[in-house]
């Protein structure tokens, strides 16, 4: 049989593989972004590409491409409780396009850039020689928000952690292309109360842009724990249930671990956008125990990357 492509096999190659990148390197593939030590200063970097038919549709304003280029990359930032520094930005466009389609499209990228205090100070372009689609990737550079507050990374979390959600979950990318996933606030004000308020008590962050199940199991890798979901407590868009917060995707809220006793602010940031406990972290049991555990009406069942429940057998 041919091996079937996964994407997360592709990134754990690449995590695996990535060796010896030198002292200044703190840390390298696999978290939302890298952190790398310049002569004492930590500077972070990251990138992250919208391709037309994947991340939006065609016909899509291309004003909304270019921010969402952008803001996808601002919502790694916030991930790390890090403040943005500029951007560069890369773009294939299709052969056919509209000039003034693509001047659009990089204003849609200048403007947001500029918001969210990343300017854009270079790139590149290129356009398909036969069809293809259009693709645009940002890179970010940020900093940490002080130098009393290092990057929060997805790997700290530890057993007995509780951990929380931004925001509200599901419905983000609806069939016709529209949604919340083209005009969401990147949760950067919300990262740094967190990070104010919480301090070591913050252990474990990142962005939810794959949907909750595929992310958590991510989130429970790098942190070598077991997670369980209380879907029952899950925050759910409108017309969403708790089956499309956790495999829908595209919701660029903030899941978190803190410390058992820590207390959480309802809301956080001038937003005042609300927080909400949904599970927590407890030790693997066993090595092929399964890492994402939902609870359900008070059983616990395996949930896989897509949030569907397997049987309760493994789960514990
Ligand atoms: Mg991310």
């Amino acid at each position: 049989m041919p091996e079937v492509f996964r994407e997360d096999d592709l990134l754990a190659y690449i995590r695996d593989t990535a060796r010896a990148l030198g002292p200044h390197v703190k840390t390298g593939p696999g978290d939302d972004l890298a952190v790398l030590d310049l002569q004492g200063r930590t500077m972070l970097v990251g990138v992250d590409q919208v391709v037309e038919g994947v991340h939006f549709v065609k016909g899509t304003d291309p004003e909304l491409v270019g921010r969402k280029a952008v803001t996808r990359n601002i919502s790694d930032v916030a991930a790390m409780a890090a403040r943005p520094v500029a951007c560069v930005a890369a773009c294939t466009l299709p052969a056919d396009v509209d000039p003034g389609y693509a001047r659009r499209l990089v204003d849609g990228v200048r403007r947001t850039a500029i918001q969210f205090n990343a300017p854009l100070v270079g790139g590149d372009t290129g356009i398909h020689r036969g069809h293809g689609p259009l693709m645009l990737s940002v890179t970010i550079l940020a900093e940490p928000i002080s130098p009393v507050h290092p990057p929060v990374l997805r790997s700290g979390g530890k057993a007995d952690d509780r951990l929380h959600v931004t925001g509200s979950l599901g419905g983000s990318l609806r069939p016709d292309g529209s949604g919340h996933h083209l005009d969401f606030e990147p949760r950067l004000d919300e990262a740094e109360a967190l990070v104010s308020s919480l301090g070591a008590g913050l252990h474990a962050m990142m962005d939810l842009s794959d949907g909750l199940a595929q992310d958590a199991w991510r989130m429970a890798v790098a942190s070598h724990v077991q997670i369980v979901i209380d879907v029952a407590a899950l925050p759910c868009n409108a017309g969403c249930g708790w089956h499309e917060a956790v495999s829908d995707g595209e919701d660029y809220e903030l899941l978190f671990a803190v410390a058992a006793s820590t207390t959480v602010p309802k809301t956080l940031g001038r937003q005042r956008t609300k927080t909400t406990q949904i599970g927590l972290m407890r030790p693997m049991p066993n090595p092929d125990a399964p890492r994402v555990i939902g609870l359900l009406d008070d059983v616990e069942l395996a949930m896989d990357r897509f949030g569907r429940f397997h049987e309760a057998r493994s789960a514990r």
